[in-house]
């Protein structure tokens, strides 16, 4: 991976006193197989210290394979799992996840969304930390409503909002209640799950520094200090998405990518929950 252009640029703190690295491999819709064993591996081999699945993803068994496989020590990669909210237990879906992982600890456990309302899940996402099972634990999914109705209930604040964020869903609300909490906003499908790589404004972007429309993207959310998880399967691209520390957007670049906002600066989390 390419080095930082300034210090701390590739680790954010968390408020708990750990740190999460500012770019990570997402694996949702991978494979429990192969596909997903290499996908880590390869990350791994690039450079990226990070890595976010899910119990809901169905993969953690090759998530572990692959970080087993590339040789890295455990101790310098951030692992993310989360909490499928409709099961009841958090403590118990972690120690499942552990043994698929095959680890003894997550770097961060998040609850995946706030089904059946933000507080129930609290205390067993607690839980987990005291007995060491998560390192960091958090939410995903959340709006401001649900974070506030989760902060006069906690007794750990989560450190981390897992959002969808990108410049086509700058969340400006949400971001700046979620940094005036102290938690870390986390982007989700930072590239569109690919819809925003062919946009024009991207594109033109990208022609002007030399970089492709992928290393746009994710270059505008690290530069809102912004940790970054895209998913891909295919090795080039894996390389090529970790390349977004040597090069800068200007101000105008991040006020024309701003401006790409089509939720209004919204302080919700999703348009359209499943929930
Ligand atoms: P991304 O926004 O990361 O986009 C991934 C898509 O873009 C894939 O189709 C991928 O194809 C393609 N792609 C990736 N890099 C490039 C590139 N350099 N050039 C061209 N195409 C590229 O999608 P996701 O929605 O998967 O989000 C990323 C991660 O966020 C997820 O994997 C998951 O870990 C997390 N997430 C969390 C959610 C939550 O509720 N907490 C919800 C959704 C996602 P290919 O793989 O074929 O290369």
């Amino acid at each position: 991976m390419s080095q930082p252009t300034g210090s701390g640029e590739s680790a954010h703190g968390l408020a708990d006193g750990n740190t999460i690295p500012m770019l990570g491999l997402g694996v949702w819709q991978v494979e429990n197989e192969r596909e997903c064993v290499d996908a880590v591996r390869w990350a791994l081999e690039a450079g990226y210290r990070h890595i976010d699945t899910a119990q809901a993803y169905g993969n953690e068994e090759s998530v572990g394979m692959g970080i087993r496989e590339s040789g890295v020590p455990r101790e310098e990669i951030f692992v993310t799992t989360k909490f499928f909210p409709r099961r009841r237990d958090p403590v118990v879906e972690l120690e499942g996840s552990l043994g698929r992982l095959g680890l003894e600890f997550v770097d961060l456990y998040i609850v995946h969304w706030p089904a059946g309302g933000p507080t129930w899940a609290w205390p067993g996402m607690e839980r987990t930390r005291e007995l060491d099972y998560a390192r960091s634990i958090g939410v995903s999914n959340f709006a401001v409503g649900e974070i506030d109705d989760l902060l006069q209930e906690a007794q750990q604040p989560p450190v981390v909002n897992q959002v969808l964020f990108n410049p086509f869903a700058y969340r400006k609300r949400l971001f700046e209640a979620c940094a005036a909490n102290d938690i870390v906003l986390e982007a989700y499908s930072p590239l569109g799950t690919g819809r925003h790589l062919d946009d024009p404004a991207v594109a033109q972007i990208a022609d002007a520094h030399g970089r492709t429309p992928a290393q746009v993207l994710l270059r505008w959310g690290i530069q809102h200090g912004v940790p970054q998880i895209p998913k891909s399967t295919h090795q080039p691209r894996i390389v090529e998405n970790a390349q977004v520390f040597d090069f800068e957007l200007s101000e105008e670049d991040m006020q024309t990518l701003d401006e790409l906002d089509q939720t209004g600066g919204t302080d919700c989390a999703r348009e359209d929950k499943w929930w």
